[in-house]
C-alpha cells in the first residue's frame, strides 16, 4: 500500500491552542444554551404563575360572589313578598286594625320578617311587633324613598320602636285607582342583620381569611371587628374614613360599587381583598385572604423555578469557574513553559558554548593543517577525516540547538548568494562516500538547466539534503539512494529577480516505512522500525527538516512501502542570485596564499588560547601581523598601542568582555574607526545583533570557517588576494592558446600504465595507486585531471568504483 503524507502536522502547542479554542467553543455554546434555556424557562415560569395566581384569584372572588348572590337572593324573595303584601287591599286599606291580624299571621308563615310595619304619609305607623306607635319615621331614608314610588332595601339601622338592627324592605302603598297617582303610604317588612351575617360569616378562603360587608355609606353592616360595628350608644364609624389608608382606598371602592381583587397590606401583612357589590342593596361584600393561602398553591412552581434558577446559576457559574481554573492554568503553564524553555535555551548555549570552543580548536587545526603547504595526500586524507568528524558533532550540537530554536520560534533563516551546483556537488560527495561505505548505489541526477546562483540560506538547505539523503543511506541496505534535483523556472516580470521551483527528491530502496508510522516520523524525538537502527539517530532530524522546509516555505512529502523503499520530496521557491560574483567561487576554489600591499595588524582579543591559536595561525602564514590578547582589558591596552587594522574579538571573557571592549574602542580617539570582527560560539541573535549594535562591523560565528574569515577580511581591508598557482594554472600561462581546454581535458595514460592501475584496483593497493597518480602528473602536466579524480576515486577505497572508472577507457577504445 502507498501511503502519501504531507507533513504539516502541527506540534503540541498547537495542538494544545487547538484543544482549548475547542474547549472555549463548547463552553460557550453551553453556556449560551444554558442562558437561553433559563430566560425561556423564567418567561415560562412567569406566564403559568400569572395564569394560575389568576386562576386563584378568580376562585377567590367567586366565593365572595357566592355570598353576594346568596344574599342577593334572600333579599329579592323577601321584596317580592313585601311588594306583594302592600298589593294586597287590607294593606291598601290603610286600616290597622284589619290588616293587623293578618300581616301577623304573614310574619308566622313566612319566618323571615321580624315584623310588617304601615306607615302614612305623616309619618306614624303601626306594625305587628308593637301596634299602633306614636313615634314617627318620616325621616328614615328607606320611607322617603318609598314615598317617591322606589321600593328599597335599607341599610341595616337600630329600630325605633324595638332597639334592635333591622333592615327595612319597603315599598309604596299605592291607592286603588290608576297607577299614575302618588302613594297613599309606605309599607315595609323588618328582617334582622343576623341572616346577612350569616351568610357573611360563612365565606372563608383559608385560614385567617374573614368576610365583611359594607353599607353605602362606608361603615361595617357585618364585621369581624367589633369596634367597626355599629351600637345602640354609637354608630358604626365610616371605613371612608378610618386612618388605615389601605382599608380605606378599599372602602372606597365598595362605596362606589367596584368590583376587584387587591393585594394590599392589612393589620401588618400582605392580604388579598377580593369586593363584591349587591344589586339589590347599596352594600358590598368583601372577602380578606392572607397571601399565602392562595400563593401557597404556586408554591411548587416557585419551587421548581428555584430550583431550575439555581441550576442555571450554578452551570453558569461552573463553568465559569472551570474556564478561569483552566486561564490561570494556561497562563502559569504558559509561564512555566517558558521559565523552562529559558532555562533550556540557557542551558544549550552554554553547552554549546563548551562544547564548541574544543571544536574550535580541532576544526581550526584541521583547516590550517589542510592549507598548509606540503602536507602529504594520505595525512591531507586524515585530516580531511578529522574535519569531518569534527564537522558531524558540530552538525550534532547545532540540530539540538535548531530545534530548541525553532521550538522556541528564535531561528533565522540567512539567505546569501551562492553557487548552486558546487553546492549540490558537495552534498553529492558527502553522501557518495557514506554509501559506499554501505555498499550501496548512490545516484546524483542533476538537472541540466540548474540555475547557476541561488540566494538560498545554504546551511539550512545543506541541513535539509544531508538529512534526508543522510535517512535514505542509513535505512537502505541493498540497492541504491537517488538525489534527484530539477528547477522549472517561474514566470516574472522584467527587471523582477528571476525565481525557480526547486524539486528535491530522495529516494531510497530500502526498508521502507509503515503506513501507521508515516505522520509520527516527523516529531521530534520519533524513532520507528527496527530498534537496532534507532540507536543511529536522535529522532530529531526530520523534525527540523521538516520545520526548516516549512519556514522556507515548501513542505515536506512521503510516500513508502515497507520493504520496498520510501521517497521524501519538497518543493522550494529560490530567487537566482543575478549578482552572483565568479570570484568568489574562484576563491574558495584555488588556494590563498597572501595578499597584496603592505603587510596588516591584527588583534586576536579571546581568553581561549585554542581561538586565538586558531586565528593566528591562519592569518600568520598570509602576510598578516597577529597581536594577541586574553580579554578586553588587555585588549584595549593593545589596540591603543598597537593600532591594529582590524579587531577580532570574543563577547564572553573575564574582566572585560567584548561589548564593552567594543564600545570603549568606538569612544578612543585614533583607534575609534577601526574594523571590529565579532566571533563568538554564541547561537543567539540577539548577541549577534547586540554586537552589531555595540559598533561591530561583522558576526563571525564559531567555530571559524577559514573562507568566511578571509572574506571578511577581504571586505574591510579592501585586501587583494594571491592565490598558488596550481599547475594546470601554470600550464594556462605556458600555453595560452590551447591551456583552457588543455587543463580540464581528460587524458589517459598508456594502455600498459592502465593495465598496471587496474592490476593494483584489484588487489585494493590504493597507496600505490596514489603513487601513480602524483608520478603521472610529474611525469606530464597534461595526465593532471586524469591523475586528479583517480586520487579522489582511490580516496573512498573502493575498488570496484576505480575499476569502472579506468574499464571506461578499454570501452571507448575498443
Ligand atoms: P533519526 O535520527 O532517528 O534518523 P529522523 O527524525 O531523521 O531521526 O527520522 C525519524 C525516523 O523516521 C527514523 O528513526 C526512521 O525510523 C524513520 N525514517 C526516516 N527516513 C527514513 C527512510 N528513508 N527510510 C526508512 N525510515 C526512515
Amino acid at each position: 500500500m502507498k501511503l502519501l503524507i504531507g507533513s504539516s502536522s502541527s506540534p503540541s502547542e498547537c495542538y494544545n491552542n487547538k484543544n482549548y479554542l475547542q474547549n472555549l467553543l463548547i463552553r460557550f455554546i453551553l453556556g449560551g444554551t444554558t442562558i437561553i434555556v433559563s430566560i425561556s424557562a423564567y418567561c415560562t415560569y412567569l406566564a403559568a404563575r400569572n395564569m394560575a395566581l389568576a386562576d386563584l384569584k378568580q376562585s377567590a372572588f367567586q366565593e365572595v360572589q357566592r355570598g353576594v348572590n346568596e344574599i342577593e337572593e334572600w333579599l329579592h324573595v323577601r321584596k317580592v313578598e313585601v311588594e306583594t303584601l302592600a298589593n294586597t287591599s287590607t294593606v291598601r286599606s290603610l286600616n290597622w286594625s284589619v290588616a293587623e291580624p293578618y300581616l301577623r299571621a304573614e310574619v308566622k308563615r313566612i319566618d323571615e320578617f321580624f315584623f310588617f310595619q304601615i306607615t302614612i304619609l305623616n309619618g306614624s305607623f303601626s306594625n305587628t311587633q308593637v301596634g299602633r306607635s306614636n313615634k314617627n319615621v318620616k325621616d328614615r331614608d328607606y320611607f322617603q324613598k318609598a314615598l317617591a314610588g322606589q321600593s328599597n332595601i335599607s341599610d341595616p339601622f337600630i329600630s325605633r320602636s324595638t332597639g334592635i338592627p333591622l333592615i327595612a324592605i319597603a315599598t309604596p302603598i299605592w291607592p286603588n285607582s290608576g297607577t299614575n297617582s302618588s302613594p297613599i303610604g309606605v309599607f315595609h317588612g323588618s328582617v334582622k342583620v343576623d341572616r346577612i351575617t350569616k351568610v357573611v360569616n360563612s365565606l372563608r378562603y383559608g385560614k385567617k381569611s374573614y368576610a365583611f360587608a359594607l353599607n353605602s355609606q362606608g361603615q361595617a353592616i357585618v364585621h369581624p371587628d367589633t369596634a367597626l360595628m355599629s351600637t345602640v350608644e354609637k354608630p358604626a364609624p365610616s371605613l371612608l374614613k378610618i386612618a388605615d389608608r389601605n382599608l380605606n382606598a378599599i372602602a372606597q371602592q365598595m362605596v362606589h360599587k367596584q368590583q376587584g381583587i387587591e393585594l394590599m397590606e392589612i393589620d401588618g401583612t400582605k392580604k388579598y381583598v377580593a369586593y363584591v357589590p349587591l344589586k339589590e342593596a347599596n352594600w358590598s361584600l368583601a372577602l380578606v385572604i392572607p397571601r399565602q393561602n392562595i400563593e401557597s398553591r404556586l408554591q411548587f412552581l416557585d419551587a421548581i423555578a428555584l430550583i431550575v434558577g439555581g441550576l442555571t446559576v450554578t452551570m453558569i457559574t461552573v463553568l465559569w469557574q472551570v474556564q478561569a481554573f483552566e486561564q490561570t492554568q494556561l497562563k502559569k503553564s504558559k509561564a512555566a513553559a517558558d521559565t523552562a524553555n529559558r532555562a533550556k535555551s540557557e542551558f544549550l548555549a552554554n553547552m554549546s558554548h563548551e562544547l564548541r570552543t574544543p571544536l574550535n580548536g580541532i576544526l581550526g587545526c584541521a583547516q590550517i593543517l589542510l592549507r598548509s603547504k606540503g602536507l602529504p595526500e594520505r595525512e591531507q586524507y586524515h585530516v580531511n577525516i578529522i574535519e569531518q568528524c569534527g564537522s558531524h558533532l558540530l552538525t550534532l550540537i547545532n540540530d539540538i540547538l535548531d530545534l530548541s530554536k525553532i521550538e522556541a520560534s528564535k531561528l533565522e533563516l540567512h539567505p546569501h548568494d551562492a553557487h548552486f551546483p558546487s553546492f549540490l556537488q558537495g552534498i553529492a560527495e558527502i553522501c557518495q562516500i557514506r554509501a559506499e561505505q554501505k555498499d550501496i548505489l548512490f545516484v546524483y541526477e542533476p538537472a541540466d538547466d540548474l540555475p547557476t546562483g541561488v540566494h538560498v540560506d545554504v546551511k539550512r538547505l545543506r541541513q535539509v539534503l544531508l538529512n534526508l539523503l543522510g535517512n535514505a543511506i542509513k535505512f537502505t541496505d541493498e540497492g541504491q539512494v537517488t538525489f534527484k534535483i530539477e528547477a522549472i523556472a517561474l514566470p516574472s516580470c522584467e527587471g523582477q529577480t528571476q525565481k525557480y521551483c526547486i524539486r528535491c527528491w530522495i529516494a531510497d530502496t530500502g526498508i521502507g516505512i509503515a503506513a501507521a508510522e508515516l505522520s509520527k516520523i516527523f516529531l521530534p524525538f520519533e524513532q520507528v522500525g527496527e530498534k537496532k537502527r534507532q540507536t543511529e539517530g536522535t529522532g530529531l532530524g526530520l523534525a527540523i527538516t521538516r520545520q526548516l522546509v516549512q519556514m522556507m516555505g515548501g513542505d515536506i512529502h512521503v510516500k513508502s512501502q515497507v520493504g520496498q523503499g520510501s521517497t521524501f520530496w519538497f518543493e522550494l521557491e529560490i530567487p537566482e542570485a543575478s549578482e552572483w560574483v565568479q570570484s568568489a567561487m574562484a576563491a574558495s576554489a584555488r588556494q590563498i596564499i597572501g595578499f597584496e600591499d603592505s603587510p596588516r595588524t591584527i588583534l586576536m582579543v579571546d581568553d581561549r588560547w585554542e581561538n586565538r591559536t586558531v586565528i593566528t595561525n591562519l592569518l600568520q602564514p598570509l602576510g598578516f601581523n597577529v597581536a594577541e590578547a586574553t580579554n578586553g582589558q588587555e585588549g584595549l591596552a593593545k589596540a591603543i598601542a598597537l593600532k591594529p587594522d582590524l579587531v577580532i574579538t570574543d563577547l564572553l571573557m573575564p574582566e572585560m568582555d567584548g561589548f564593552e571592549l567594543i564600545q570603549r574602542l568606538r569612544r578612543t580617539p585614533d583607534i575609534q574607526d577601526i574594523k571590529i570582527i565579532v566571533s563568538s560560539a554564541s547561537v543567539f541573535e540577539t548577541d549577534r545583533n547586540r554586537s552589531l549594535q555595540a559598533g561591530g562591523n561583522d558576526f563571525l560565528s564559531k567555530p571559524v570557517q577559514a573562507d568566511e574569515l578571509l572574506q571578511q577580511l577581504e571586505r574591510h581591508l579592501g585586501l587583494i588576494w594571491i592565490h598558488k598557482q596550481s599547475e594546470s594554472d601554470k600550464q594556462i600561462t605556458n600555453n595560452s592558446a590551447t591551456t583552457d581546454s588543455q587543463s580540464d581535458l581528460l587524458i589517459f595514460p598508456a594502455a600498459e600504465v592502465l593495465q598496471e592501475l587496474i592490476a593494483l584496483a584489484n588487489i585494493g593497493n590504493f597507496n600505490a595507486i596514489f603513487k601513480w597518480a602524483d608520478r603521472l602528473e610529474a611525469t606530464d602536466p597534461t595526465f593532471a585531471t586524469f591523475a586528479n579524480q583517480l586520487r579522489q576515486l582511490a580516496r573512498q577505497f573502493d575498488e570496484d568504483v576505480i575499476l569502472s572508472f579506468l574499464n571506461q577507457y578499454e570501452v571507448e577504445t575498443v
